[in-house]
């Protein structure tokens, strides 16, 4: 079975769009306690990679075929440091980022939802780091002021923009997920 419930969002996220192909390499954001990471693992297949991100840490995943193309890190992703330990376990352009993180609830909706659109943008500015051209980038974040703003920024960097509701979280009404398909360049490396 899977670790979470939304487990199910990102299957359905993944048959809507399309996000994920066998032998990617896929980043998963706030990836605690690891139910997008089994799917993801089982999505990429035997020879993709996915790289786990959480503030708590994630349980090794028991099926040992799905292990062994995982990868976890505890971290913040709002700070420098962590994005740095991501980009060198990635050790190169990966296929697709994936960002379900959330903050802790305070109960006081406009609080709650700034600090999902302030981790909202980290996995943004995370997937414009690390994404190869042609990548797939998915994240999670509270409806509100600013929202449209992200959203138009990802129309700057991806071929195709949307906003989706899975039905698997519909009864949270105020999360939904934009959906960048087809990165238009990648940064170029130094060195390069
Ligand atoms: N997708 C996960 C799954 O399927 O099991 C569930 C993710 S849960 C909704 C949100 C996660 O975001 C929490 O585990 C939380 O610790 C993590 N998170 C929140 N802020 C974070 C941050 N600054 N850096 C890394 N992870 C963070």
């Amino acid at each position: 079975g899977y670790r979470s419930r939304a487990a199910y969002k990102l299957k359905q996220l993944d048959d809507l769009e399309g996000l994920i192909e066998g032998g990617d390499t896929v980043v998963d954001l706030g990836a605690a306690p690891g139910g997008w990471l089994q799917v993801a693992a089982e999505k990429v297949g035997p020879r993709g990679r996915v790289i786990g991100v959480d503030l708590q840490r994630i349980k090794d995943l028991e099926q040992t075929d799905l292990a062994e193309r995982t990868e976890t890190l505890r971290g913040d992703m709002t700070q420098d440091k962590t994005r740095k330990r991501v980009l060198d376990a990635a050790d190169g352009p990966v296929d697709c980022v994936i960002s379900d993180m959330a903050p802790n609830m305070s109960g006081e909706y406009s609080l709650d939802q700034a600090r999902s659109l302030h981790l909202a943008r980290m996995a943004f500015e995370t997937a414009l780091e690390i994404l190869d051209t042609g990548g797939n980038f998915a994240v999670k974040v509270f409806e509100g002021p600013d929202v449209d703003a992200l959203r138009a920024d990802l129309e700057d960097e991806f071929q195709y923009v949307r906003a989706t509701s899975p039905d698997a979280s519909r009864k949270s009404s105020s999360e939904i997920y934009l959906i960048g398909k087809g990165l238009l360049t990648a940064p170029v490396e130094v060195g390069e």
